[in-house]
């Protein structure tokens, strides 16, 4: 770390930290916790926003898809502003907003990243909505396009349509030309769909929902009896709905389990229309370097046209962490739950 970077900054600072997991409120708020330093190859980040996942509700409740090992401070997705540079960084500048990437820690007022984890911000965006961005988009991208083939004119069905992923897939899927239908619980929720340009929305539990899904791609001179694709986040018994809804040669996208529930798969019935299930889990993508290249070529130009926007939904202080996480699970919140450290 350089000399001026050291002697300007904080010694300690606020952090939460979960020693036991479970539900939201084993969440602690910590002070005095040691600022960390950047080792080589990193930097340290003053921490403006965190993007709050699903994801990290999952964590900290212990049912993730790794095992969450305490105690930790959540938060994978952030921006923040440099504020320090370890050992051999170059092309990132002190008092650049960048946004970040991946692991854990960032639900702090200072968090330490892998200088080639940073993301630039255009200047177009600000920290929130920088912070909303890397987790939503990219796994839209690769669930419309990497692995369900979506093209111009198809149909897709999003599922939690106003949630951080489903308003960026309906915003991808627009800008890629796709016929969106839209499912969330609320129709408040459903509004934001189709604000966003969702060209068929209905409420999840609305008892006509598979015939309803089948009818608007139907309504389709060129449908082939259902929607091209699915991305499916519900899980549970409703997994079945996903295989209903598709056409002949249909893709089901399986990104979540927002219901926590099993789901039950009878290959065999995957053969009556040559139906394809494939799993995506944006941590093990990232590992595919052409892959996530296409991505981040796919979703730059979009997001500095402004074509496609992140949705910041509800903004809470370090202190509301745990509501910030309950709501998710109470299904209060619209588009992406943000955490803003420095208020
Ligand atoms: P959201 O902001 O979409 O919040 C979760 C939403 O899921 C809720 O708003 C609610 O929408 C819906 N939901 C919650 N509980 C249930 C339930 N019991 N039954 C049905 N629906 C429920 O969160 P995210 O955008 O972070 O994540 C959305 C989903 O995508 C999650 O399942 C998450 O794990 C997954 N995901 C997976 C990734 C991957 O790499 N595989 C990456 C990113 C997200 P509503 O009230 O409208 O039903």
């Amino acid at each position: 770390m350089t000399d001026t970077a050291q002697s300007e900054a904080a010694q300690t600072m606020r952090a939460i930290v979960v020693e036991q997991l479970g539900a939201p409120d084993v969440m602690q708020v910590r002070e005095g916790v040691p600022v960390p330093q950047p080792g080589p190859g990193q930097v340290r980040l003053k921490v403006e926003a965190v993007g709050i996942n699903f994801a990290d509700v999952l964590s900290v409740a212990g049912e993730y898809l790794t095992r969450t090992r305490v105690p930790y401070t959540p938060g994978m997705e952030f921006a923040g502003t440099v504020d320090a540079l370890g050992e051999g960084v170059t092309g990132v500048q002190v008092g650049q907003l960048v946004a970040c990437l991946g692991g854990s820690g960032s639900l702090a007022t200072y968090a330490v990243a892998h200088a080639a984890a940073l993301i630039p911000v255009p200047a177009s965006l600000t920290a929130a909505q920088a912070a909303a961005f890397p987790v939503s988009y990219f796994t839209a991208y690769h669930g419309l396009k990497t692995l369900g083939y979506g093209q111009p004119g198809q149909w897709v069905w999003v599922q939690a349509g106003a949630g951080a992923l489903g308003t960026a897939s309906i915003q991808l899927a627009k800008a890629m030309g796709m016929n969106v239908v839209a499912s969330a619980s609320t129709e408040e929720k459903l509004e934001l769909a189709r604000k966003l340009g969702a060209d068929v929305t209905l409420l999840q539990d609305d008892p006509d929902r598979v015939q309803k899904i089948r009818a608007a791609a139907a309504s389709d001179t060129n449908s082939k009896g259902g929607v091209d694709l699915v991305l499916e986040v519900v899980g549970g018994p409703r997994f079945q709905e996903s295989l209903d809804v598709v056409m002949n040669r249909g893709r089901v996208i399986v990104i979540g389990n927002a219901s926590r529930e099993q789901a039950n798969l009878r290959p065999v019935e995957l053969m009556k229309r040559n139906v394809t299930v494939t799993g995506l889990w944006l941590t093990s993508l990232m590992g595919d370097a052409e892959a996530t290249r296409d991505a981040a070529m796919a979703l730059t130009p979009l997001i500095a046209s402004g074509q496609v926007t992140p949705q910041v939904g509800p903004t809470y202080a370090l202190d509301e962490s745990v509501r910030a996480f309950q709501d998710i699970l109470d299904r209060k919140t619209t588009g992406k739950v943000v955490i803003e450290p420095q208020r």
